[in-house]
C-alpha cells in the first residue's frame, strides 16, 4: 500500500491535485530531455505557501525525499527524482500577485511561466529582462537556476532581478528574506544563496522581481563574417566600442543549416563561414548610436556585410532560427548538452579545440552561443552509436571539453546548473574547500538531506 500517498490524499484532501505512484506521467519523472526517469511515490499540485509548508513538514517528520519541480525545462536532470518521494509541482502556483509600480516591483508565485510574465509587464510599459531560450519555464525554475540567456550581456541574469523570496525550509518552516527595497546590506544575503541552488536547500513559494521601464524600441542586426575566429574575435572589439548590444549571439554556418532545415526559413548571406547576431534596445537614438558603432567595428573586423533586421518578420525569422538550434540537434540524433562559459577573450581559443576534439574524435559538436558572456553552448551529437560506444565516448569527450575548458580560466556551468549530468566535471574542477562550505550549508538548511538529494555533489 502507498501509505504516503494516502497521507497526502488526506492531508490535500483533493482527488484531482494529488497523483498516485502508478498514475504519475513519465514526464513528471524526468527533466526536458526525458532520458533518465525517477519515481515517486506521489505528485502534488500544490496551489499554496500553507500547503507547500504541510508537505514539508510531513515529509520532514518521515525523511522522505521532495523534488520540487516547475515547468521541468532543466536540461541536468535536476528534476528527476532518483530517491522517490514526492514531487512537488508548482504549475498551479501561477498567479502574478501585484505589480507595484511606484517600487518598479513585481510579486509572484513560483509557478508564473517566463512568457506570460513577461507579456504581461511589457503591456503596461515595463520589462523584466532576463531572457532565457525556453519561455515556458517558470520563475521559480528561473531563480532555482539563476538562468541566464540573450540579453545577460546587458541586463544580467535573473539573481539581478530577484529583491525578496518567501520560502519554505525543509522542515515546513515559512519565511522571508529580501524585500523592496532597493538596497540591502542587512546581514547574509541568505536569498543569494537561495537563488541557483536547484532546489537544494529550500522550496520558493513567492518571489519579489525588480522591473524597469520597457525599452522604447530595439534593432537586430545580423552580422556575417568569412571564418568563425573573425566572428568570435568581433565581439570584444564591440564591447570595448561601448555599442552596449542587449544580444550578442555567435553561430557558424554549418549550425544555421540546421535551424533552416528544422524551421523552413532562411538566413541571409548563406556564404559566411559564421554569424554574429546582435539586438540593441533603447530610445530611438540610442539603438541607432550603438548600432552605428558596431557598423563601424564590423567594417574593421572584416564582416562580409552588415544586415540591419528592420523588418520585424525578418528579425522574428532570424531569431527564430537561432532559437531553434537544440530542438533542431534533438530532431536529428540524440545530443548531449553542453553550457560551459569561459572568459570573453578566451570564446574563440575555446571554438577552435572544440573543432579540434571534434576531427579527432568524430564526435559531432555543434557549437552556438552567447558570445557576449562567454557561455558557449555546445549539442555533442550521438549519431548512430550503440549505447555502449556512445557512454564511453561521450564521457571521454566530455572530459577533455571541461578540463580544457577550466585551463581557460572556465566554470562548469553558465547558466543551466549542475543537476546529476554535470556532476562529476563540477567535482572535478571545483576545490575541496569550496565544496566543504557548500556542503556546511546544504547540511545547515537542510539537515536530512530530504529536498533535491539526488543532485549529489552536496554530500
Ligand atoms: C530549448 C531550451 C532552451 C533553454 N535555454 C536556456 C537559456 O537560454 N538559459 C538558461 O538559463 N536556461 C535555458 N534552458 C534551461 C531551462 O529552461 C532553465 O533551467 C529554466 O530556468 C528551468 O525552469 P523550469 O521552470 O522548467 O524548472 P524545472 O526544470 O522544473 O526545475 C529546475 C530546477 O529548479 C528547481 N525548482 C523549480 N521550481 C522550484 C521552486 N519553486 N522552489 C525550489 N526549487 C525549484 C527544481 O527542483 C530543479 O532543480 C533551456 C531549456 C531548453 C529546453
Amino acid at each position: 500500500m502507498n501509505t504516503i500517498f494516502q497521507d497526502l490524499l488526506s492531508l490535500i484532501g483533493d482527488p484531482e491535485r494529488v497523483i498516485r505512484d502508478e498514475e504519475i506521467e513519465e514526464s513528471y519523472l524526468s527533466d526536458t530531455l526525458g532520458r533518465l526517469k525517477g519515481k515517486a511515490q506521489a505528485l502534488i499540485f500544490v496551489l499554496s505557501t500553507r500547503e507547500v509548508s504541510q508537505v514539508m513538514r510531513y515529509a520532514w517528520e518521515r525523511g522522505i525525499a521532495v523534488t520540487p519541480r516547475g515547468a521541468g525545462t532543466n536540461l541536468v536532470g535536476s528534476t528527476v527524482p532518483l530517491k522517490g518521494g514526492i514531487i512537488l509541482d508548482f504549475s498551479r502556483m501561477n498567479h502574478i500577485l501585484e505589480i507595484d509600480e511606484d517600487t518598479l516591483t513585481a510579486t509572484v508565485e513560483p509557478g508564473v511561466v517566463l512568457q506570460d510574465f513577461q507579456q504581461h509587464v511589457e503591456s503596461l510599459g515595463l520589462f523584466y529582462p532576463p531572457d532565457p531560450g525556453e519561455k515556458t519555464a517558470t520563475i521559480g525554475g528561473n531563480i532555482a537556476t539563476n538562468a541566464g540567456g540573450m540579453r545577460a550581456v546587458k541586463y544580467g541574469v535573473t539573481r539581478d532581478y530577484v529583491r525578496g523570496l518567501e520560502v519554505v525550509l525543509p522542515d515546513g518552516r515559512i519565511t522571508t528574506m529580501g524585500s523592496k527595497n532597493v538596497k540591502d546590506a542587512s546581514g547574509l544575503q541568505i536569498r543569494q544563496l537561495i537563488i541557483g541552488s536547484e532546489g537544494t536547500l529550500c522550496v520558493i513559494t513567492k518571489c519579489i522581481l525588480k522591473l524597469i521601464p520597457r525599452p522604447e524600441t530595439s534593432l537586430s542586426v545580423l552580422v556575417p563574417y568569412r571564418d568563425l575566429h573573425s566572428a568570435i574575435r568581433s565581439v570584444h572589439a564591440i564591447i570595448r566600442a561601448n555599442a552596449n548590444p542587449t544580444a550578442v549571439e555567435f553561430v557558424e554556418r554549418s549550425v544555421v543549416e540546421l535551424g533552416e532545415s528544422f524551421t523552413g526559413l532562411k538566413f541571409p548571406c548563406p556564404e559566411a563561414k559564421a554569424y554574429i547576431l546582435l539586438t540593441f534596445d533603447g530610445t530611438a537614438g540610442q539603438v541607432e548610436a550603438n548600432a552605428e558603432r558596431v557598423r563601424q567595428v564590423a567594417d574593421s573586423t572584416g564582416s562580409l556585410d552588415f544586415i540591419r533586421l528592420s523588418d520585424p518578420a525578418m528579425a522574428a525569422d532570424i531569431w527564430k532560427v537561432r532559437g531553434c538550434l537544440v530542438k533542431a540537434v534533438e530532431a536529428v540524433s540524440e545530443q548531449e548538452p553542453v553550457d560551459l562559459v569561459v572568459p570573453i577573450s578566451r570564446s574563440a581559443q575555446f571554438v577552435s579545440f572544440v573543432h579540434e576534439v571534434e576531427a579527432q574524435t568524430g564526435m559531432q559538436m555543434v557549437a552556438f552561443g552567447h558570445a557576449g558572456d562567454g557561455n558557449v553552448h555546445l549539442c555533442i551529437v550521438r549519431g548512430s552509436r550503440d549505447d555502449a560506444t556512445w557512454e564511453k565516448e561521450l564521457s571521454a569527450v566530455m572530459h577533455t571539453l571541461y578540463d580544457r575548458a577550466h585551463e581557460l580560466g572556465g566554470l562548469t556551468s553558465g547558466e543551466h546548473g549542475i543537476g546529476i549530468a554535470k556532476r562529476p566535471y563540477f567535482l572535478k574542477n571545483t576545490s575541496d574547500v569550496n565544496l566543504e562550505m557548500m556542503r556546511a550549508i546544504k547540511d545547515a538548511m537542510d539537515p536530512k538531506h530530504i529536498l533535491n538529494d539526488h543532485i549529489s555533489y552536496l554530500k
